[in-house]
């Protein structure tokens, strides 16, 4: 298989623009395809990732992934895990959900303060607030239209897929900042 590329690292320039549409009749050719696998490859080799848009390794394009560890972290809700479920946890093998061109159909008034961290912004963490639910409209990797509700960590996870596409990182929106990365 190709060399994967690596993720980019903030401060590049790629994570700031307005990442373009892709052509419909694009979703099925060779370029698209190949960019999906590498974002799955790339993702599912991310220990703590739990969703990658394509500006993320390099393309400006407007393609996420969001894994299923999202919604597993929806049912299982406050519930400690034990070491031995977290250990297991870490090594499934998810499934990932492609959105490609998403738009945003509804999206809820309430919102939660949560924390999130960022594959592209390494040992930092910040409290966001975000919209509780959202509904999305998007291209599945097979080119096939659907519309997905989401809501608690899943909505989360996919508004900060959205705000990558669209240049924004979650530091310009955290509250609280916390830098891990120097102790
Ligand atoms: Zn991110």
């Amino acid at each position: 298989m190709a060399h994967l590329p690596p993720i980019v690292k903030n401060p590049h320039k790629v994570l700031r623009g307005i990442a373009k549409e892709v052509p419909s009749d694009e979703i099925l050719g060779a370029r698209i395809q190949e960019l999906i696998l590498n974002m799955r490859t790339v993702l599912g080799e991310a220990k703590d990732g739990v969703g990658l848009a394509a500006p993320q390794i390099g393309e400006a394009l407007r393609v996420f992934l969001v894994s299923e560890e999202a919604e597993h972290v929806d049912t299982a809700g406050n519930k400690a895990e034990s070491d031995e479920e977290i250990e297991k946890r870490k090594k499934k093998e998810w499934n990932y959900f492609v959105y490609i061109n998403p738009i945003v159909k509804k999206i809820s008034r309430q919102r939660i303060a949560y924390p999130e961290g960022c594959l592209s912004i390494p040992g930092v963490f910040g409290i966001v607030n975000r919209p509780e639910k959202i509904t999305v409209e998007a291209f599945d990797e097979h080119g096939k239209k659907f519309t997905r509700g989401a809501s608690k960590f899943f909505a989360r996870v996919i508004q900060h897929e959205l705000d990558h596409i669209n240049g924004v990182l979650f530091i310009d929106k955290a509250e609280e900042l916390l830098d891990q990365r120097h102790g």
